[in-house]
């Protein structure tokens, strides 16, 4: 094992990427604020069963993914491998019942995944996460739905795909599963192993299976919305309404069905052609019975969740602007130690007026801090040396015209800021 290699699936965001993912959270919060979303801050880790209830015992998360552990003490833990649970969780242990409903949350962070790594799909990779909780009403439904749309186009994304489905309740999918079983089970010699598996415990997944034989078998398969209950329906047209309101383009497709078992009525994804094989940038969807699955009262909600990676590498594939990489604007150079202590002054005098500015400690040459100035991308150099020292002055170079000007040392600072804003 190669421990100066970070284990399989993970990786640093080094500077180069950070800033881009600052931009993004950055631009994310403004839309929160907007659509009056609240942050919060949950725990990396939570009781496994909040997640093996909540989510399903039988999706390809709780099965196969999760990353669990027993703490000191015996406790079974597992690294989130996502936030809604928690969110609700959140909503429930602080008596959120009791403010203004529905209450509307976001948060940021990783999450941990144990899946196969491949482009946009990781072991730790960050999410975004927009939870509404404790109403039915499906404008909030379309609510959630705008705000991924109305962040996407802030971030300049565009040749995105909105795609819903509702995928019923108890009450009406019941009659689903048997007509999709019925339906399935004529086919079933056909299907891969792990639908053959899916097919008692949980038929609805096949829906949902990447293998091509099976998906070509479930292109025919009956599509949930010709059984959904009149509420159900009618929920779904109304979100659709929303939509065509709004102005959102979308696409019915019967078998999104999502990975995680706690969806009621609607479901959505929004996918981009620049991610290949994972191409869903989000998704979300609505999970009425998610609060009593985990012991609670009935709390309604709907969320979406989308991936900080997979946004980033759109935005990188469609050439989308990141607004400024945060640089230096001033480099000081300095030509010897009594310089050096004058350089320190100017240089917390500078931060102190909020400039971004740097100096040299490892007593380069003259030549090579100017280079260092350069390949740093800084505006100004300011030399310091006996001459000026002597003068009273410092040097200031215009990396940019490559024009240099004596300033006199009490005009320095207002020279600097002046010639930045210039
Ligand atoms: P999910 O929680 O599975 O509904 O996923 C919501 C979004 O999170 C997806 O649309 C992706 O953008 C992102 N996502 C999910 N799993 C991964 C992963 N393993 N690596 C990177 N992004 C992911």
């Amino acid at each position: 094992m190669d421990i100066i290699k970070a284990p399989r699936g993970v990786r640093d965001i080094l500077p180069d990427e950070a800033w881009k993912w600052a931009y993004v959270l950055e631009t994310s919060r403004k839309v929160a604020g907007f659509f009056g979303y609240n942050e919060v801050h949950l725990p990396l880790f939570e009781h496994t069963e909040l997640f093996s209830r909540g989510i399903g015992d039988s999706t390809d998360v709780v099965e196969k993914e999760m990353y669990t552990f027993l703490d000191r003490a015996g406790r079974s833990l597992t690294l989130r491998p996502e936030l809604t649970a928690s969110m609700v969780r959140c909503y429930l242990e602080h008596g959120m019942s009791k403010k203004v409903q529905p209450v509307k949350l976001w948060s940021a962070g990783p999450m941990f995944r144990y899946e196969r790594p491949q482009k946009g799909r990781y072991r730790q990779f960050w999410q975004l996460d927009v939870e509404a909780l404790g109403s039915e009403a499906p404008e909030v439904d379309l609510e959630i739905i705008a705000f991924a749309i109305y962040l996407f186009n802030a971030l300049g994304l565009s040749n995105l795909e909105v795609v819903i489905n509702s995928v019923g309740c108890p009450v009406c999918r019941p009659g689903y599963r048997d007509a999709l079983k019925r339906y399935v089970g004529s086919n079933f010699d056909a299907l891969c192993n792990t639908c053959q598996n899916r097919f008692e415990r949980n038929p609805l997944r096949i829906l949902d299976c990447k293998n091509e034989r099976c998906r070509e078998i479930m292109k025919d398969a009956p599509g949930i919305v010709d059984y959904l209950c009149v509420e159900c329906s009618e929920h779904f047209k109304r979100v659709k309404e929303g939509m065509t309101i709004l102005g959102i383009n979308y696409k019915e497709d019967k078998n999104l069905v999502r990975g995680l078992d706690y969806y009621t009525k609607t479901a959505f994804e929004v996918l981009s052609g620049e991610l290949g094989a994972q191409n869903a940038v989000c998704g979300g969807g609505r999970y009425d019975n998610l609060a009593e699955t985990i012991g609670g009262p009935h709390v309604p909600g709907v969320g979406f969740a989308a991936g900080i990676e997979r946004i980033v590498l759109t935005m990188e594939g469609q050439g989308c602007d990141f607004g400024q990489q945060p640089g230096i604007d001033v480099f000081i150079v300095t030509a010897d130690d009594l310089a050096k202590n004058k350089a320190l002054k100017l240089l917390y005098d500078l931060r102190r007026e909020q400039i971004s500015v740097d100096m040299d400690y490892t007593g380069k040459s003259i030549g090579s801090q100017l280079k260092t100035a350069s390949n740093k991308e800084a505006k100004l150099a300011c030399i310091l040396g006996g001459v000026e020292i002597e003068k009273g002055v410092v040097t200031v170079k215009d990396l940019r015209k490559g024009s240099q000007s004596e300033v006199a040392n009490d005009s320095f600072i207002d020279y600097v800021k002046a010639n930045l804003a210039g």
